[in-house]
């Protein structure tokens, strides 16, 4: 048996939730589908992106095209889980023309006087391109439900909305790839006292982090819920054990380059005649 760090093919299947997933047993310190250990990821990470800025440019060249597909990837996670990390070293592999990135905070006046989904249609990426959501529509069942910012039978009502919302953009040809960043209690801790400790991290941190940081338990249930009922056959949520960063990385760069790859794409054909363009070219020669 070969020693080789790979990572297997069954990553995806491993990661994905499916029935009876119960996140207070997952282990958030866990490689899953990795053979090797947190170097061989950063190594592995290298490779992955060769990969992902082909299928990125085919994908891009389609658009250009007239093509219509799209990939967003949704990323969700508490306070240092490492989104910011995955837009940076996984999303960053790729040309930035073909990527739109959203971050989604506390809603502005303009955006609550409108419906939840409202700001995030105004987002989705255009045909051709990877849209990245740093937080999504997902915040309107998890802080709104944790800190009681509407009633009970408001964010009931949502996860609903979500999945019919969800099917019209498969439907209309986009990838929706949901990813779930999860750290353990400790590691949290620990990332918020570096983002204290040093300067050059302070940007990072936020007061309101600990008030969430203590709602810890009524998050963890409430992330339960939304993979309970918005795992769907369509866009099904995948967990990422978040608390080896490099791990997290590689498993979101595969869960993007399965995601590509299953658009199935050729270059597109040129739409004009090239041999004839060659002939013209030939003849500018001086
Ligand atoms: P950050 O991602 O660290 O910049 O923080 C963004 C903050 O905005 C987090 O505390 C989120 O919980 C909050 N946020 C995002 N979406 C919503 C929403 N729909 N309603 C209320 N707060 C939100
Ligand atoms: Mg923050």
């Amino acid at each position: 048996m070969s020693k080789k760090p790979s990572l297997s093919h069954e990553l995806t299947e491993q990661l994905r939730v499916r029935e009876g997933f119960d996140l207070a047993s997952f282990d958030r310190g866990a490689r899953p589908g990795l053979k090797g250990g947190s170097s061989a990821a950063e190594d592995l990470l290298v490779e992955q992106g060769g990969i992902l800025d082909e299928l990125q440019e085919k994908l891009y060249a389609h658009g250009r095209s007239g093509g219509t597909r799209s990939v967003l990837l949704v990323l969700q996670g508490l306070d240092t889980a490492g989104k910011g990390g995955i837009v940076r070293h996984v999303v960053g592999l790729v040309d930035p023309q073909g990527v739109s990135i959203r971050s989604f905070g506390v809603p502005t006046e303009e955006e609550r006087a409108h419906d939840f989904l409202w700001r995030i249609r105004r987002a989705l990426p255009q045909p051709g391109r990877i849209g990245v959501f740093d937080r999504s529509h997902y915040e309107d069942v998890l802080v709104a439900r944790v800190d009681e910012l509407v009633p009970p039978d408001v964010w009931e009502s949502r996860y609903d909305l979500i999945n019919d919302f969800e099917a019209e953009l498969v439907a209309a040809g986009t990838v929706v790839v949901k990813v779930a960043l999860m750290v353990s209690y400790e590691e949290q801790g620990e990332r918020l006292a570096e983002r204290l400790e040093r300067p050059d991290k302070h940007w990072k941190y936020n007061p309101g982090d600990i008030d969430t940081r203590l709602r810890w338990d009524d998050y963890q249930e409430a992330y339960q819920a939304v993979f309970d009922r918005t795992s769907t056959p369509h866009a099904p949520w995948h967990v990422i054990p978040a608390d080896d960063k490099r791990y997290a990385r590689l498993a979101v760069s595969q869960l993007l380059v399965e995601a590509l790859e299953s658009l199935d794409l050729d270059w597109p054909q040129a739409d004009f005649d090239v041999a004839a363009e060659k002939e013209r070219l030939e003849a500018t020669r001086r």
